[in-house]
């Protein structure tokens, strides 16, 4: 992933699916021209990449030349294309080839045909590596394309954001959401997740799901969902994980500009962490850390003894469904410390002391994320 000015973009295209594209295209071209010796136009600034690689792989002579064209910025007129360079040569009976970085709405092509207009050429041809059917908005045909592209922002390769990234060897395109911080955290039942939880969503303006609440939440209004999941709750058993994942997706999407999310008490098995890590990627995004809270067994029995007295949780006013509880954690869910272990983004914290104490303990290590 990579920033420029205020933005975050991620890899694309590869310089070898580009150098494998202009192969592609050199070899078309030449075989289309035969023996006549064509004259390639570069349309700068975005183009000069292309033309510098395109040039070196085409197989028989050539001529090099460019124009220079720019849109008029901060005008909506989306026909207004200032020519900044025209053409410095005679093309009379020349065949023409235009290479172009990128074809999108096809205002440039527009121009780039009225300059050709009077010029007597023998054949103009349009050559161009990328090209976005979606925004396509003019009838010119394309003679030559390179790679199609969704209608989505590009950087590299000699195109730019704001001036920046025509350097880069590569394609980047734009994130869907931009930067976001999420967290799981983790622990087993009465570590104090929830709590802590509270305080850190406060904190660092994260949405905070916890997939037990939202159980909880539907089981009390006796949805579908909530009497499905009612019977493996009550005896301290986990929910199946393609129920358990629907919910948690959908959950994810009710806050699609959160800048973040902590995540509590999910992801609970493999297959949970594995479906959260996709569905991170589909949001160009990923878990930056898991966080757990450390408690020992018999402290997490008083506590959720304690609890049950007001919580009006069944779940929580049962000594032996409590202790299935923790049990099913270390049976089935403590197995993820290796997964995010293994990814470096695991972080135990003592979980014995005052809210605020251990609020700061996250705190230490969130803010060195
Ligand atoms: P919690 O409030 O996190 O202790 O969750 C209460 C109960 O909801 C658990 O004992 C499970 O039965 C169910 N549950 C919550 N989250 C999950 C999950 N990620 N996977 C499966 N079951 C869950």
């Amino acid at each position: 992933m990579i920033k420029l000015h205020d933005k975050y973009f991620k890899p694309f295209v590869s310089a070898k699916e580009i150098d494998a594209a202009l192969q592609r295209m050199a070899n078309e071209i030449a075989a289309d021209v035969g023996d006549e010796i064509p004259v390639f136009v570069g349309v700068l600034n975005g183009s000069f990449m292309v033309v510098s690689d395109f040039v070196k792989k085409y197989p028989k002579p050539c001529e090099v030349t460019f124009i220079k064209l720019a849109s008029y910025e901060g005008v909506k007129s989306s026909d207004d294309i200032q020519r900044l360079i025209g053409l410095t040569q005679d093309l009379t009976g020349r065949t023409v080839i235009i290479l172009e970085d990128i074809i999108d709405t096809g205002k440039t092509l527009a121009e780039i045909h009225r300059i050709f207009k009077n010029e007597n050429v023998k054949a103009l041809k349009i050559a161009t590596l990328f090209y976005k059917p979606e925004a396509y908005k003019k009838d010119f045909k394309l003679h030559y394309i390179g790679i199609e592209i969704p209608n989505k922002f590009i950087v590299g390769y000699g195109l730019d954001y704001d001036g920046l990234g025509r350097d880069l060897p590569e394609v980047y395109q734009i994130k869907q959401t931009q930067h976001m911080t999420n967290l799981v955290l983790f622990g087993p039942p009465g570590a104090g997740k929830g709590t802590q939880a509270e305080f850190l969503k406060e904190k660092y303006n994260l949405v905070h799901i916890s997939t037990g609440d939202v159980f909880r939440y539907n089981m009390k209004n006796d949805t579908a969902l909530g009497m499905l999941a009612k019977s493996f709750i009550e005896k301290g058993q986990l929910v199946p994980d393609q129920v358990t994942i629907d919910m948690l997706n959908a959950e994810v999407e009710k806050n699609a500009d959160a800048n973040g999310f902590i995540f509590d008490g999910f992801p609970r098995t493999n297959a949970q962490a594995e479906a959260l890590d996709k569905l991170m990627d589909s949001k160009d995004s990923q878990i930056n850390a898991m966080i757990a809270l450390e408690v020992d067994d018999e402290v997490l029995v008083k506590r959720l003894l304690e609890r049950g007295k007001t919580s009006g949780r069944k779940d929580d006013a049962d000594e032996t469904v409590i202790r299935n509880r923790i049990k099913v954690y270390y049976d089935e869910t403590a197995i993820l410390k290796d997964y995010y272990a293994a990814q470096d983004k695991y972080f135990g914290v003592d979980g014995i002391g005052g809210i605020e104490e251990i609020t700061e303990r996250l705190s230490t290590v969130i803010n060195k994320l």
